[in-house]
C-alpha cells in the first residue's frame, strides 16, 4: 500500500456534512476554511510520540482518539467551538489493521465533534502523530469571547472540572508502580487512555468565566500558568479539592470509592499534581457563582469550587482550618 492509497483508503473520506466553514477539504495542496464573520479562529497543534506519551502496545483505536482529545481540550480551554483538524502522521509501516482502528477512534470523537479531517501528511519513520485543531470564536461588539489564561482578577473564584488524578492513578497501575482492584483498573484506564475533551463546558464558560486553561501535566503547575499570565495568585482549599471533587462523583463507582479511601496525602498528590486528564481549571468572578453552575448545567459537566484569586504572587494551600499545607506538599508548589 502506497502512501496516497493509504491515505485515500482511510483518511480521505466522502463530502462531510461540517459546517459551511470547510470550503476544501482533503486532496489538494491546501485545505480551505471559511471562518464565519465575527468569528475568529482558534488554532492549537499537539503532538503525541510513542514511548512519552503512549505506551507502545497501546490500543490503535483509543490511541486515535487521544490524539484528536488532547487538541480538542486546548479548543475547550480557549471557548472555541471545533471546525476541523489536520494530521500528520509518521508511521513505522502501513499496518492495515492498526491503521483502521487509529482510523476509528479519530473519528468517532471527531464526528461527535462536528470537526472535520481537512488535510495532513504522511511519512514514514518513528510512529509520531502530530494534530492540529482549528476552532473558532466569536468577536461581540468588538470584544474578544476566548477564554484566556490572563484574564484572572483578584477575588475571582476559582474552579476545575470533573475529578482529576484519575489518569494518573491508570498509569501508576499500568507502570507497574501501584497495584488496583480488578474492577477499578478498567474505568481509570478509560480515563487515561480515552479522555473526555470538556468542549460543551467551554462552549457555555463564554462570557462567564475570566481565565481558563485546560489541565494537562497537573492541576497546581496548570493553575501556575493562569497565575503567571494573569500576573496574581491563589489560595486552594486541599480538604474541598479532595473532598467536594469526589462528592460531585457517583459515590457508587468503584474507581471513585477506590480513591476515597486512600491516605489524604496520596488523594492530594492524585488530584493537585497528577497530569493527563484534561479537566478545564477556570476562574470567575463571585458575581458569576450561578452563571458557572448553570454553564455545569448546560454542559452535564461537574464543577467543584477549590479556591479563589488574590492579588498575593504566589500559590498557598490550605487545610479544612484554613491552615497553611506545607512541608510534603512543597514540591507541587513549582510557581510559589
Ligand atoms: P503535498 O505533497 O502537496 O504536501 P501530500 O501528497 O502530502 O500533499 O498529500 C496529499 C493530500 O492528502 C493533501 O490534501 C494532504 O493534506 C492530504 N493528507 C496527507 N496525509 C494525510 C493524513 N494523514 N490525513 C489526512 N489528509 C492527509
Ligand atoms: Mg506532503
Amino acid at each position: 500500500m502506497g502512501e496516497f492509497d493509504l491515505i485515500a483508503r482511510f483518511f480521505q473520506r466522502p463530502a462531510h456534512p461540517a459546517g459551511p466553514q470547510v470550503a476544501l477539504g482533503v486532496g489538494d495542496d491546501c485545505a480551505l476554511l471559511q471562518p464565519a464573520p465575527g468569528t475568529q479562529l482558534a488554532i492549537s497543534c499537539d503532538m503525541l510520540v510513542e514511548g512519552r506519551h503512549f505506551l507502545p502496545d497501546v490500543d490503535p483505536a483509543t490511541l486515535g482518539h487521544k490524539a484528536l482529545a488532547v487538541n480538542l481540550s486546548d479548543l475547550a480551554a480557549c471557548g472555541a467551538r471545533p471546525l476541523a483538524f489536520t494530521l500528520a502522521l509518521a508511521l513505522p509501516a502501513a499496518n492495515e489493521a492498526w491503521l483502521a482502528g487509529f482510523a476509528r477512534g479519530l473519528f468517532a470523537l471527531a464526528d461527535a465533534h462536528g470537526c472535520e479531517l481537512i488535510g495532513g501528511d504522511t511519512t514514514q519513520g518513528p510512529l509520531n502523530i502530530c494534530i492540529t485543531v482549528f476552532g473558532e470564536v466569536p468577536v461581540v461588539n468588538g470584544k474578544r469571547q476566548a477564554l484566556l489564561r490572563s484574564g484572572a482578577q483578584p477575588g475571582d473564584d476559582l474552579y476545575v472540572s470533573g475529578m482529576p488524578g484519575q489518569a494518573r492513578l491508570a498509569l501508576e497501575a499500568l507502570q507497574g508502580t501501584r497495584s488496583l482492584p480488578a474492577d477499578v483498573l478498567p474505568p481509570l484506564r478509560a480515563r487515561l487512555e480515552m479522555p473526555t475533551p470538556r468542549v460543551a463546558l467551554g462552549l457555555a464558560l463564554r462570557g462567564v468565566a475570566s481565565a481558563a486553561i485546560d489541565v494537562s501535566d497537573g492541576l497546581l503547575g496548570d493553575l501556575g500558568h493562569i497565575l503567571q499570565a494573569s500576573a496574581c495568585g491563589a489560595t486552594v482549599d486541599t480538604a474541598i479539592a479532595i473532598n467536594s471533587i469526589a462528592a460531585d462523583a457517583d459515590s457508587t463507582r468503584p474507581e471513585v470509592q477506590f480513591l476515597m479511601q486512600l491516605p489524604v496525602e496520596q488523594r492530594l498528590a492524585l488530584v493537585l499534581a497528577g497530569g493527563d486528564d484534561y479537566e478545564l481549571l477556570f476562574t470567575a468572578p463571585v458575581a458569576a457563582r450561578a452563571a458557572v453552575q448553570a454553564a455545569a448545567l448546560a454542559s452535564a459537566t461537574p464543577v467543584t469550587r477549590i479556591g479563589h484569586i488574590e492579588t498575593a504572587q504566589g500559590l498557598r494551600l490550605i487545610d479544612a482550618q484554613g491552615q497553611p499545607v506545607s512541608g510534603r506538599f512543597a514540591s507541587f508548589d513549582h510557581f510559589a
